[in-house]
């Protein structure tokens, strides 16, 4: 079976009077160990497809299953364990902890959500940071760092809990080209490496080339499916 599927999956946001469809009847198959991008211009839903995927927000209609499990139904602290054990998620605007130095940055997941003990959790941080490219910069301050940089430990704190997916919804958007195309290079290279699935969602063009599958979104359907 399947990594990712969604059957007859659609999305209605309700804004006061207004309902906004935000996905259509999507269907969708997602294998393990793929690099996938969803791309599309702005409010065509990738976000809302990365959100459900994620467990971050419900569906209105159709059924998602991850990793063998139905999601769809998850309540809030179901949807919460789930991440915390199966996923991994990188965003725009790196969502590192200012007052947590990189290396602690990387290490929070391991503390919060997976309770490892102190001498794993210090060889898998370094393990991640070295990997990214980071172990040099791991007691700086998010601060204290580039954006591509920031990026790089974001990657190591996804990965740093072994997901078998991780969702990355525009995570080159506030970078510059150069830094934009290391960080999708520095992706593929870690799901070559450990097989980990990767989602990240783009409106740019010379990103995409570099996924194997990429899903095309226009006004809330999936309207082309290429593999590169
Ligand atoms: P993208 O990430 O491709 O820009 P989104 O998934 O954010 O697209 O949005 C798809 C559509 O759903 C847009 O029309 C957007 O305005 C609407 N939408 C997304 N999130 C919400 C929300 N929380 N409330 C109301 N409408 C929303
Ligand atoms: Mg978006």
């Amino acid at each position: 079976m399947a990594l990712v599927q969604l059957q007859n999956v659609s999305k209605t946001y309700l804004m006061g009077e207004v309902s906004v469809q935000s996905l259509k009847d999507v269907e969708l198959e997602i294998n393990e160990q793929t690099f996938v991008s969803f791309v599309g211009p702005s409010g065509s839903g990738k976000t809302t497809l990365l959100n459900l995927i994620g467990c971050l927000d419900k569906p209105t209609s159709g059924e998602i299953s991850v990793d063998n499990t139905l999601v769809n139904h998850f309540n809030s602290k179901e949807a919460a364990l789930f991440r915390g054990k199966h996923l991994g998620f990188i965003f725009q605007n790196f969502n590192l902890l200012s007052v947590l130095t990189a290396y602690e940055n990387v290490e929070y997941p391991l503390i919060m959500v997976q309770n490892v003990p102190a001498e794993k959790r210090r060889e898998r941080v370094l393990y991640y940071l070295n990997a990214v490219g980071m172990a040099d910069q791991k007691d700086k301050f998010p601060s204290q760092l580039s954006g591509g940089q920031k990026q790089r430990v974001a990657v190591a704190r996804a990965l740093v809990a072994d997901p078998k997916l991780v969702l990355a919804d525009e995570p080159t958007a506030n970078l510059d080209h150069v830094s934009a195309y290391k960080v999708i290079e520095l992706m593929r290279k870690m799901q070559n490496e450990l097989k980990t699935t990767f989602i990240f969602s783009t409106h740019d063009p010379k990103i995409v080339k570099e996924a194997e599958i990429v899903y095309s979104l226009e006004d809330g359907k999936i309207v082309n499916k290429q593999i590169n």
